[in-house]
């Protein structure tokens, strides 16, 4: 697909929902793509954010690239202390996590940017928070004075636009209950759905690298 056509497709999934395009930022997943890939299918096109899922990967490629850096898998509490080399750490997953990262913002005399993961699907296998837990997570973050809560993200199921389109509307009703106003959500198969449900960030890999 490359680049340019995942742009012209979400401004036209932004056409078909009457939203402005602007409200919609493109996260480049950039996981395995090495950093001459990543030059030549994202960055030629403009200084977009890349988006790593594991710290390490990303802090060998943080030498050789210059762009805003966002984490998008898991982090464990050992690695809580790179965060601040993300601009958004788009998968806060538990309170421990939180915690962690609140001391992490405290020793550095900075405030994280976070979004909060939401496993909307309730799959066993899969991170973040399950929605009846949120109140509670969200009202223990606002405590924590060195992160700052912008939204929420969810990674759907596999599946249909039935199963999967639902989830991503339920994804941006939460975060209008609770005020928040980033939704990142939708991939490379479903980034579509995702921007005509609300997405305030998707984060597309594969379409970007392959033809
Ligand atoms: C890999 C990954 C993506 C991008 O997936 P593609 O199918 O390559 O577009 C998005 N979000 C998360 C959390 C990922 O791990």
């Amino acid at each position: 697909m490359g680049l340019p056509e995942v742009l012209e497709r979400i401004e036209r999934a932004c056409r078909r929902a009457g939203r402005d395009p602007r409200g919609v930022r493109l996260v480049a997943v950039t996981k395995g793509r090495s950093p001459e890939e990543i030059a030549e299918k994202v960055l030629r096109h403009g200084a977009f954010p890349l988006g790593e899922s594991r710290v390490q990967e990303a802090l060998k490629k943080m030498e050789a690239l210059q762009a805003e850096w966002h984490l998008i898998g898991p982090l464990q509490r050992n690695k809580a202390k790179f965060a601040p080399r993300f601009a958004l750490l788009h998968s806060l997953d538990s309170l421990r996590l939180a915690e962690a990262l609140e001391g992490v913002g405290a020793k550095a005399g900075v405030r994280l940017r976070v979004l909060v993961e939401v496993n909307l699907g309730r799959e066993p296998q899969k991170h973040g928070f399950l929605e009846e837990e949120l109140p509670e997570a969200l009202a223990r973050l606002k405590e924590m004075p060195h992160l700052e809560v912008l939204g929420l993200m969810t990674v759907p199921p596999i599946g249909p636009e039935g199963l999967v389109r639902p989830l991503f509307r339920r994804l941006s009703e939460l975060a209008d209950r609770y005020g928040l106003p980033e939704r990142s959500m939708g991939m490379s198969e479903d980034f579509e759905w995702a921007v005509e449900e609300g997405a305030t960030y998707v984060r597309v890999g594969r379409a970007l690298f392959v033809d």
